[in-house]
């Protein structure tokens, strides 16, 4: 079953492929495609814009960062309520059903055809891009960092979330630590560590599979959505990060 057409656009964008820094940058949740065959999901006008639809304000950021770096940035079109692609195969949200209380009538009592079409369209080529570009890296011994950028509501249900940034990561925390330590620098920052949510080993993918399944060093970042809501708070948001990473990735070798 072919899902895409030729007025869909291609699931995965790649900007920078021969990165000069350290950084391969990924943006999951960067996109709001759904192929043209699959309508609105059966979704409201209004849950496009909504936080369960995208990761608002990440790709920007992330595309901003990447550039400021010199780095590599892989992200991903589609919206993650067609396919979430960081979640594993066997994930109940790889495909949801329901997402934060809103019912997702599109994604119902799919047949296991039309599953497939969406992990072999738009979740496979994410992920093939990805593991090509590192290991090409990995080839020519070019010292890499994996990051996957995100941004998350401030509020979830009725939990209010104080977090400014979130850093994440799974078995290994060694370049996370150094980023936390020197985003600590900045007193008036509140800092999740492992917030708003650990990686989950079982249900995410990228993490999991790039970074601890690589054993390169990585982290994963969440920002909160209110503070990068425009361009310029985005762009503001990526100059900081990017002397962050630019710190950290030094700190990272100096000790490597
Ligand atoms: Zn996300």
């Amino acid at each position: 079953m072919l899902l895409r057409s030729l007025v869909d656009p291609v699931p995965v964008v790649v900007e920078r492929c021969e990165g000069v820094s350290p950084f391969v940058f990924v943006c999951e949740h960067a996109g709001l495609a759904v192929p043209r065959a699959l309508g609105n999901l059966g979704l409201a006008d209004d849950v496009w814009t909504q936080h369960i639809a995208s990761d608002l304000g990440a790709k920007q950021v992330a595309r901003c960062l990447a550039r400021d770096l010199g780095s590599t940035l892989i992200y991903q079109q589609y919206s993650r309520l067609v396919i979430d692609c960081n979640r594993t195969h066997i994930a109940d949200s790889l495909i949801p059903k329901v997402i934060h209380g809103t019912k997702v009538s599109g994604n119902n009592e799919l047949d296991p055809t039309e599953r497939m079409a969406r992990l072999d369209e738009i979740h496979a080529p994410f992920h093939k891009e990805i593991e090509q570009e590192l290991e090409i890296r990995r080839i020519q011994n070019t010292p890499t960092i994996l990051a996957s950028i995100h941004s998350f509501t401030p509020k979830l249900g009725n939990e209010e979330r104080p977090w400014h940034i979130g850093v994440q990561y799974a078995q290994n925390s060694v370049f996370a630590d150094i980023v936390m330590n020197i985003l600590r620098e900045d007193v008036k920052l509140c800092i999740g560590d492992n917030q708003p949510w650990p990686v989950n080993e079982t249900d995410d993918y990228t993490i999991p599979m790039h970074g601890d399944g690589r054993n390169l060093p990585y982290v994963m970042i969440e920002i909160r959505q209110d503070l990068i809501a425009t361009e310029g708070a985005q762009k503001s948001w990526a100059k900081k990060l990017a002397i962050v990473f630019e710190r950290a990735s030094k700190e990272y070798y100096s000790h490597a």
